[in-house]
């Protein structure tokens, strides 16, 4: 047992007031590997006096120097990469590869903000009068309170910190408990670089009581959240009652269109390898396959065979493609997914069971022929599951992929210029890739419509959360 992670309230790293802490398993093994604090409400009190003063402080300092703070914290999280990764690796199961791009990644997203923070330019509107002068001013909104999730411990909550921290806002971040060290790790780099104590706060604990004592409080001005749909409605309903603006991240059901004019080999390996990525627990990972007619043998009998060629195991171990579901909460729903597909009649035609009795190892898992009213097409998996159906009219593909109440991402592959535009512009969601996946770059747009969600966590959309407008009218005395 190894990692000690600690809250950070008001410059210091601690644990809880209470001395409570949780335990942080390896989901690889079910091994203990170490043990996060727990925070009381006193502590969140201490961390919500210090966003206040921190606050204060930090939009003082102007966006050229917090930019440079910013840089520094990226420089160290690429020093610091390849321990950071192994820890995420360790507590959250995906393969190192994987770990490692998303410490590396970070340190893009964070420079790509402290550049934009730069950039969160005012406007002059001619007045009506001489010696008028209208001016408009983006300011900082103020403390946020950010909820981020284990499935990518840093890539959630780099987004929401570096976008608060280069406007000027102090942030508390309430960690994902199954996997506090590398999010911890991402922390400690952004105090090390020089971002002050009181702007940066890190709490665990008990969700629930940690958001609803941060959401109400007067101090608070912004919530961010990323997590499930259901969570995601409580968490808006109670920002929308105490008037706070809000960023949700939440579920996703990606449909992925196959037409009969497709490249189907690069259909295939693209489109399962981003099935696989994390065990499947990606918010924007396809989920729905939608295939035509005449290609959907070929691209079926790929994707099977690309799902049994995946070496399923640790992820520290070098060949492993893909590691342990996060938690044994995870497998269950798989089963649960499993037995309702084959009671509703849809054809396995891989996987399907959980792999030994140690670590949490589900296997990569393919159903055909999967009918409507399946839980499979209706309910984020968020696990290694595909379902796929089979289609014939392009009309018929298009209005199952708006069928769902979701719209976070769509994935299109056809070789027709026109087929692609239509489907760019008739798909209901919030990101659509078509030929290859081309999603959540730091420059780029990220977020969902319908009830996956609203706000952006990407491209230069992401600040204006982060910001409001003030208008000045001035005339000379
Ligand atoms: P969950 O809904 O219990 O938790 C998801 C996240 O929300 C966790 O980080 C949790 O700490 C947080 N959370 C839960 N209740 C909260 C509350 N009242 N206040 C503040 N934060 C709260 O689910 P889980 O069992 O951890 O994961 C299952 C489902 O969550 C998945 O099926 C998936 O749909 C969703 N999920 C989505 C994302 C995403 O990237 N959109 C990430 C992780 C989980």
């Amino acid at each position: 047992m190894d990692l000690d992670v600690s809250l950070h309230i008001a410059g210091q790293w601690r644990g809880g007031g209470a001395g409570d802490t949780l335990p942080i398993l390896n989901p690889a093994t079910g091994e203990t590997i170490g043990r996060v604090a727990v925070a009381t409400q006193d502590d969140l009190d201490a961390a919500l006096a210090a966003a206040e003063r921190g606050f204060a402080a930090w939009r003082r300092i102007s966006a050229f120097d917090r930019a440079k703070i910013l840089r520094r914290a990226a420089a160290l999280m690429r020093e610091r990469l390849e321990p950071i990764a192994r820890t995420m690796t360790r507590e959250q199961g995906k393969p190192l590869a994987e770990a490692r791009v998303e410490t590396g990644v970070a340190a893009d997203i964070i420079e790509w903000f402290a550049e934009e923070g730069r950039r969160a330019y005012g406007r002059v509107i001619p007045a009506r009068a001489e010696g008028v002068l209208q001016f408009v001013t983006r300011e900082p909104v103020g403390p946020v309170a950010a909820f981020t999730p284990w499935n990518f411990p840093i890539n959630q909550a780099v987004r929401k910190i570096s976008a608060a921290l280069c406007t000027g806002c102090s942030v508390i971040l309430k960690g994902p408990e199954d996997t506090p060290a590398s999010c911890a790790e991402l922390v400690r780099a952004f105090l090390d670089a020089g971002v002050p104590g009181d702007a940066l706060a890190l709490v665990y604990g008990d969700p629930a009581a940690i958001s609803g004592r941060l959401i109400p409080h007067p101090v608070i001005r912004k919530i961010t959240f990323t997590g499930s749909t259901a969570v995601g409605k409580d968490l808006a309903a109670l920002a929308g009652r105490h008037m706070k603006r809000a960023t949700m991240e939440l579920g996703g059901h990606a449909p992925a269109i196959v037409f009969d004019d497709a490249d189907v080999d690069t259909a295939v390996r693209v489109l399962s390898a981003n099935k696989y990525r994390n065990a499947g627990q990606v918010c924007v990972a396809p989920t729905r396959f939608l295939v035509q007619d005449t290609v959907y043998d070929r691209f079926v009998d790929g994707f099977v065979a690309a799902s049994e060629a995946l070496v399923v195991g640790d992820g520290l171990e070098p060949d492993t493609g893909m590691g342990p579901l996060v938690h044994g909460r995870r497998v269950e729903a798989m089963e649960a997914f499993v037995a309702d597909a084959e009671a509703k009649g849809a054809r396995l035609r891989t996987g399907g069971k959980r792999i030994g009795n140690r670590g949490h190892f589900f296997e990569p898992t393919v159903f055909t022929d999967v009918p409507l009213d399946a839980r499979i097409m209706n309910e984020e998996p968020f696990g290694p599951i595909a379902a796929i159906r089979r289609f014939s009219a392009d009309d018929e593909a298009l209005s199952e992929a708006n069928r769902l109440p979701y719209g976070l991402a769509a994935y299109a592959y056809t070789r027709s210029a026109t087929r692609a535009t239509r489907v760019g512009a008739s798909v209901e969601s919030g990101m659509i890739s078509i030929n290859h996946h081309g999603i959540a770059l730091p420059e780029t747009p990220f977020g969902g419509v319908k009830e996956s969600g609203y706000g952006s966590e990407g491209g230069s959309e992401a600040i204006e959360a982060y910001l409001v407008t003030k208008f000045v009218t001035q005339a000379s005395a």
